[in-house]
């Protein structure tokens, strides 16, 4: 007999809690499998990541050092989507929003058109276990490079991605140079995304959301430094699409006991929990819920009532 998602976290049944139904809005395509996935492809162990790396910077040197070697490719980065797939199915996750970035279609003779032709074919392989969404993603380093940018209008213009996620370093650019592929998306009724607040700096979520007139934050959790900010969060109810493990392991959090979503969801500001990068942060959304749990963050209730959000949230079965 199945039991409820409550009395599977209670009783530390990680088994039962995989059987409730999850989201994961929070991922990305190219690190999305569990490393073992990868590791048994290859048929050979990789170092695992240090427990504490030193933020976005941290992660992308073992990222390039260790896992990109091997899945810098069309072959490799087909085989952690499908394993990605995999991994989300077995834990109970029913509904993705996995970001899949531009640069992929370099792996692809005939470019974005055969990237999407792949994405595709992946939701119709999955799609009665998952909902696959798929979501465009756009490195803020990429801004400067006219060729990338004219392709995200491409991209955009395909009418194939249902929502648009900018990521990395919010100093090498400012929203407003984003605008105008921002306001294309929602033109075309992309649900739009950007990581913001990771670490530090309440104001430039709000300014942000704004600019970009943002539905989600991916992260996000630097709100918890303003009142004002979260506030402002919750009356708009934007969410935050927030990744525990991934906010510890890059240090943006000293430890998952301390994790601000507390305060956040405290203080009314919609919050999801989301795998961010399975491949290197190695917790599942099952784990990531059991996780916060265990860690005295939330109670059994309030996970509940986080996850059944979340479903609603996306219209999820
Ligand atoms: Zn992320």
């Amino acid at each position: 007999m199945s039991i409820d998602f409550i009395e599977a976290l209670s009783t530390d049944n990680l088994t039962a809690i995989k059987t409730s139904p999850k989201t994961d809005v929070h991922c990305h395509a190219f690190f999305s499998a569990r490393r073992e996935s990868v590791e048994g492809w290859l048929g050979h162990p990789l170092t695992k990541p240090p427990l504490k790396m030193k933020g976005v910077e941290g992660m992308m040197a073992y990222a390039d050092a260790i896992l990109a070697p091997h899945i810098k490719h069309r072959e490799g980065f087909e085989f952690v989507a499908v394993s990605a797939m995999n991994d989300a199915i077995q834990d109970g996750v029913v509904m993705l929003e996995m970001s899949f970035d531009i640069r992929l279609a370099e792996f692809y003779p005939n470019g974005i058109t055969e990237l999407c032709a792949f994405i595709e074919a992946l939701i119709k392989r999955y799609k009665t276990q998952a909902d696959l969404r798929p979501e465009f993603g756009f490195s803020r380093g990429c801004a400067d490079d006219p060729k990338l940018m004219n392709l995200a209008h491409e991209a955009v213009e395909l009418g194939f991605f249902q929502s648009i996620d900018l990521y990395s370093r919010q100093e090498v650019c400012p929203p407003e140079v984003m605008k105008p592929l921002f306001t294309k998306a929602r033109a075309a009724g992309m649900k739009l995304k950007a990581h913001v607040g990771e670490f530090e700096d309440a104001e430039e979520i709000r300014r942000t959301v704004e600019v970009l007139d943002l539905d989600e934050v991916q992260h996000g959790i630097a709100a918890v430094e303003s009142v004002e900010v979260m506030r402002w969060l919750s009356e708009n109810q934007i969410q935050l699409n927030v990744c525990p493990t991934s906010n510890v392991m890059l240090d943006g959090v000293s430890d998952l006991a301390s994790h601000p979503i507390r305060i956040l969801f405290d203080n009314g500001v919609p919050v999801t929990i989301n795998t961010d990068d399975l491949m290197i942060f190695g917790q599942s959304v099952s784990e990531e819920y059991r996780n916060l749990y265990r860690s005295g963050v939330f109670s059994a209730q309030e996970l509940e009532d986080i996850r059944c959000a979340s479903l609603a949230t996306v219209g999820a079965r």
